[in-house]
């Protein structure tokens, strides 16, 4: 694996390999590299061409700054585990490189309704800043492939809106990768870490609460599901910012299901400072 510290070098290489007919996969990260990590790598891998990783703690789209000075970095296993997994390439910029003093106006994405619900609307600015960096990111690496994780949800179909608005659709496939969870389910996170042992045991309530909807949804007013749901986890002492029952296409509220919409429960609830989120796909 080669690591570049800097945008032109890892461009320089980038131009060889397309040279040599190589297709680029390209996984981007925020480090503290776990199994979830791994299964990207690995779904690149096992699409041939060469594989790219980013690990950058992006500044940007962190509206917490508590939350940003905590992210956990583990550079030397986050290497090896990527020389495990059969990586390629990692970039592993300074924040100068990727915000550089000189670097123009701040951009302003057009994310429509995507931005104003659950994670835009209780993180105000997040998407944005996901967006500045991943354009960048998109911009150095200029992948065919982008592999992201169905973990973070809207994530996914925000870059989804960030490739359109970049005009890059025909030029880059999106994957999207299942999220890989712990053995009682609960699903792998750079910020399970955190976690003090008894918080760890309760974060699995996200994972039960998630497979109680799954199981008990019907067709009809969902208010009731919804507020057990809520229950579920203050008992279990979470502090929630939100719990949706949201079309899985556009992340519109479902209120009443038909038996027929393909909907996805969505979360997002504190342990402590820490924040977890999750989703399942329910029909
Ligand atoms: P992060 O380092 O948290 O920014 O995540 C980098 C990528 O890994 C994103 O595309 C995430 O969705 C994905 N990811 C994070 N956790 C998991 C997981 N448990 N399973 C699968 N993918 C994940």
């Amino acid at each position: 694996m080669v690591l570049f510290r800097k945008r032109n070098d890892l461009e320089k290489w980038l131009e060889s390999q397309r040279l040599r007919g190589l297709h680029i996969g390209f996984v981007p990260t925020m480090g503290a590299l776990h199994e979830g990590h791994s299964s990207l790598i690995r779904a690149a891998r096992a699409d041939r061409g060469i594989v790219v990783c980013s690990i950058f703690v992006n500044p940007t789209q962190f509206n917490d700054p508590k939350d940003f000075e905590k992210y956990p970095i583990t550079t030397g296993p986050d290497i090896q585990r990527l020389l495990a997994d059969g990586c390629d390439a990692l970039f592993l910029p300074a924040v100068s490189e990727i915000y550089p003093e000189q670097d123009g106006p701040i951009p302003r994405y057009d994310l429509g309704f995507l931005e104003t619900l659950l994670e835009g609307s209780f993180r105000p600015g997040h998407f944005q800043g996901v967006c500045r960096v991943v354009e960048k990111l998109l911009r150095i690496v200029g992948p065919d492939r982008l592999y992201l994780g169905q973990k973070d949800y809207q994530q996914c179909m925000v870059i989804s809106r960030l490739v359109e608005i970049m005009d890059k659709k025909e030029d880059i496939r999106i994957v999207i990768c299942p999220t890989l969870r712990e053995a009682d389910g609960l699903a792998m996170s750079s910020r399970n870490m955190r976690l003090s042992t008894s918080q760890r045991k309760t974060a699995v309530e996200i994972y039960n609460m998630l497979s109680m909807l799954k199981h008990e949804i019907k067709p009809g007013s969902l208010s009731a599901l919804l507020l057990k749901a809520n229950l579920q986890l203050e008992s279990a002492g979470f502090r929630i910012d939100y719990i949706s029952l949201a079309d899985a296409n556009n992340l519109s509220p479902v209120d009443n299901w038909d038996g027929q919409q393909h909907t996805v429960a969505l979360v997002a609830a504190f342990l402590g400072e820490i924040r977890l989120i999750d989703n399942m796909v329910l029909t």
